[in-house]
């Protein structure tokens, strides 16, 4: 009997849940990722992700030929190729784990009953999260709608049973070779282009980062509100296409976080709302689109082509907010974009500009390497109140104080902003304060005034308040 195992965000050898099954069933196993045309057709032809994908797929293939296999990838729409190619292979099963996305669950769905018209057999597994979907329900049996009470039922029920690491490497004898494996694909060769991914987010960087990150882990609660400093793991792209185990980076932070340490008990819980979001969008699949509270669907926006142009300007890092701005080219620029920046450079657009959080969502889910759905909309509605367990709509971030308590000295504005190098570190929060001396020659002044549109944005919402 042989099996192919289907990757997809789970870019790995070791611990891989959908690879341990199959190489427990079956006694030959052949490896495929499919560069899925549905997905790729629709993305700009210069993406970093689109790079860090073929990086690891290489890295994925190498180690696989030194293990006796070898990886298989298919250029096409994932739906089709995935029953061509097990046809063609002979196999009897496919494996693969779960992908909780409303449209690759849909894929998915596809997939396994085109298989099962073949006359075989689709098996998924939990593999990207540590509890998934009604793992963790309320002593009423519903999911959680709050963090914190499923931040506790998590760490209640966590235990080492949860955080093994699935020993692949074991039964790796079962992995074979097969002549389709043709090597992997070059970018130009798949009609992309260069991205320009910063070598430190390099597919391989993932055990270099971690082991990094383990020596400041400590002082993570500490540091990680603070831009200019390397405070956060930088391990988000890594945890979005499985180039390291969730359970692995759990298992570390709940061993320290038990024997007292602070900073990873801060870290785990960090990796507890990502467990959180993605139960929210297994559950409220809808809000993928639309506000998990639906009365905020009745706010409503700036429009046409004043928003267009507010908007525009945003996305380019040109709102006269120079926290703003620089945030902006932080992600412009690499990609990513540090967490607490990401919180003010959403307020600022849905609050202070009053553009639909859509639209910041959709350039996040564009520009950032690390996109993932259930992350990004959770992050986003929190930002505009929409969402569950957001910060509550009356709560503004100023982007001025903002900046002076998590850019004091300007050290992260100086690095993106240049243009702002020379400005003395008071007025670099509120450039506009300078004098006609010290002003800036090439900055632009700010879009709006942030206590007046403070004053829009109450008004805006109004409509929720009178409803709730
Ligand atoms: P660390 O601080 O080292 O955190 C460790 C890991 O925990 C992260 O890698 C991530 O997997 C997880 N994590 C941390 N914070 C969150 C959170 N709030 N929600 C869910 N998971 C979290 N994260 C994404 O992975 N993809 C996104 O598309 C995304 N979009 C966001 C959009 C907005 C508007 C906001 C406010 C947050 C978003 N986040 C997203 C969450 C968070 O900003 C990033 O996970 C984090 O900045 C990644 O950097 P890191 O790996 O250095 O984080």
């Amino acid at each position: 009997d042989h099996a192919l195992v289907w990757f997809r965000r789970d870019l790995r050898l070791d611990d891989q849940a959908a690879l341990y099954h199959a190489l427990r069933q079956a006694r030959r196993v052949f490896c495929v990722f499919v560069l899925d045309t549905a997905i790729l057709d629709a993305l700009p032809r210069a993406d970093r992700r689109v790079q860090f994908i073929l990086q690891a797929l290489q890295r994925l293939d190498a180690q696989l030929r030194a293990q006796g296999g070898a990886l298989i990838v298919r250029h096409g729409a994932a739906a089709e190729e995935i029953p061509r190619l097990a046809a063609e292979l002979g196999v009897q099963a496919v494996f693969a784990n779960h992908d909780d996305e409303p449209q690759a669950l849909a894929r998915d769905a596809a997939v396994a009953q085109a298989l099962a018209a073949q006359g075989r057999t689709w098996h998924s597994f939990k593999d990207h999260v540590i509890f998934e979907r009604s793992e963790l329900l309320t002593g009423a049996g519903k999911p959680y709608a709050v963090f914190t009470p499923y931040k506790n039922a998590w760490l209640k029920k966590v235990d080492e049973f949860y955080l093994h690491a699935y020993p692949v490497a074991r039964y790796a004898e079962a992995l074979a070779p097969h002549a389709l494996a043709q090597g992997v694909p070059s970018l130009a060769e798949i009609g992309f282009q260069d991205a320009g991914l910063a070598a430190h987010l390099a597919a391989d960087k993932a055990e270099t980062l971690f082991e990094d990150f383990l020596q400041r882990i400590d002082r993570y609660d500490r540091a990680r509100d603070f831009p200019a400093v390397k405070g956060p793991s930088y391990l988000s792209v890594h945890l979005r296409f499985g180039t390291l185990s969730i359970r692995r980076l759990a298992r570390e932070a709940w061993q320290r976080m038990t024997a007292g340490e602070r900073g990873a008990e801060v870290w785990l819980s960090e990796l507890i709302w990502r467990d959180f979001y993605h139960q929210v969008m297994h559950h409220w699949p809808h809000a993928m689109g639309s506000a998990f509270r639906p009365e905020y669907d009745k706010i409503v926006w700036e429009q046409g082509p004043e928003a267009e142009r507010l908007f525009a300007a945003w996305c380019r890092g040109e709102t006269g907010y120079p926290l703003v701005d620089a945030a902006m080219h932080q992600l412009n620029s690499t990609g990513y974009m540090h967490n607490r920046l990401r919180m003010v450079t959403a307020s600022f657009l849905i609050k202070d500009l009053g553009v639909d959080w859509r639209w910041g969502e959709r350039y996040f889910a564009e520009k950032l390497l690390d996109f993932d759905l259930a992350a990004n909309n959770g992050g986003w509605q929190w930002a505009a109140s929409s969402g569950c367990d957001a910060q509550p709509y009356f709560r503004i971030f100023n982007p001025v104080s903002q900046s002076e308590k998590f850019d004091p000295e300007g050290r992260f504005i100086r690095r993106y902003l240049p243009q702002l190098a020379e400005l003395p570190d008071k007025l670099l929060h509120a450039p506009w304060l300078a004098g006609p001396l010290e002003a800036p020659a090439d900055y632009a002044p700010p879009l709006v005034r942030h206590d007046e549109a403070r004053q829009r944005t109450l008004a805006r919402y109004g409509v929720v308040k009178s409803r709730a």
